[in-house]
């Protein structure tokens, strides 16, 4: 069993922030990188609205250089995932990659973030776990698709975005869009619109991915208007329908709300739970940036550090 000051779980913006602001007020946080070492942004291609970066950068590079200044002031990180919690009394418990470590920390920054969603059809989830076609992230996959044609789900500016990278990629990409218009903002739903090769289908929804058991090849939809079904030829499906927040390690402690995103005190770092912090997208459900993320990492540092003074 180890006892520390400040535990950082989780390695986003909002985690690796929180490190160097802890770091440099002396308080030696620990950090566990989680399941995704880097978080969402090691799969997102390029970075062009991060301050400080006039040229953009890559997603992946960002997060490099955000460790790197977080190791700088000797922030411990380390590889890892957080299993069990028990936050009922003054310190914190918890337990690394299955009661491999116990860790009793004064103070815990959760920055778990989000996850992505999947329609949960059950041919989706097949091809997604052996690897045959389904994925959630164009920037990572959609390199496998070269000159293939693809069909993505989602309307939102994630689905924009991933479709549009698509389509420098792909011979065709279709786009599923299960209302009559887009939820992403107007630019975003331009661009797809302008490029030649997305075809957009609204009022649509799918029924089924369909493919030889080992791989996807096409993608069985239905009009809601007019109900009629349609096979679309496709080696690759994106789903590109928002995100989960990796909250259930915690839902026995703090406050959720009722899509799971931690509620925190307005204005501030703080949970119901005296010396437990939040920052980042597991607590943000409307901003959802690299930036806010990184200023809520912030956030919950500066108030870890107020509370370990009166710890
Ligand atoms: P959103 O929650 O904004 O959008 C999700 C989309 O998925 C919606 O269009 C929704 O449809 C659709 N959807 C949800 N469930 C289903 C389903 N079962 N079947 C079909 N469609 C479904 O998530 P995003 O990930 O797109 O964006 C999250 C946040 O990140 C937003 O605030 C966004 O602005 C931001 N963002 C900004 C970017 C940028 O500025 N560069 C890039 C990417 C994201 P419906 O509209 O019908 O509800």
């Amino acid at each position: 069993m180890e006892i520390v000051d400040c535990l950082i779980i989780g390695s986003g913006p909002a985690g690796y922030t929180a490190a160097i602001y802890a770091a440099r007020a002396n308080m030696n946080p620990v950090m566990y990188r989680g399941m995704q070492p880097g978080g969402q942004l090691t799969t997102t291609n390029d970075v062009e609205n991060f301050p400080g970066y006039p040229e953009g950068i890559t997603g992946p590079e960002l997060m490099l250089q955000l460790e790197q200044q977080a190791k700088r002031f000797a922030a411990d990180i380390r590889d890892g995932w957080v299993t069990k919690v028990d936050f009922s009394g003054p310190t914190h418990k918890i337990w690394i990659n299955h009661g491999e470590k116990e860790i009793h920390a004064k103070s815990v920054i959760i920055c778990t973030g989000a996850s992505a969603k999947y329609l949960g059809l059950p041919s989706e989830q097949h091809y997604l776990k052996i690897g045959g076609g389904v994925s959630a992230c164009a920037v990572c996959d959609g390199f496998f698709y070269k000159n293939q044609e693809v069909v993505i789900v989602g309307a939102g500016d994630s689905a924009c975005e991933e479709a549009h990278y698509l389509s420098k990629l792909c011979k065709k990409v279709t786009m599923l869009v299960r209302k009559d218009e887009f939820r992403a903002s107007k630019i975003m739903a331009e661009r797809v619109q302008q490029t030649e090769n997305i075809e957009i289908l609204f009022n649509t929804e799918t029924i089924e991915v369909l493919g030889d058991n080992q791989l996807v090849s096409a993608i069985k939809v239905k009009n809601k208007v007019t109900g009629m079904h349609t096979e679309i030829p496709a080696t690759g499906f994106f789903v590109a329908i928002g995100h989960q927040p990796n909250t259930d390690l915690f839902a026995a402690y703090l406050d959720l709300d009722e899509t799971g995103y931690i509620i925190n005190q307005p204005g501030s770092g703080k949970t119901n739970v005296a010396g437990v912090f939040v920052g980042g997208d597991a607590a943000d459900h409307q901003y959802r940036q690299a930036i806010t993320a990184a200023g809520s990492g912030c956030m919950a540092a500066l108030d870890a550090e107020r509370y370990l003074a009166t710890f």
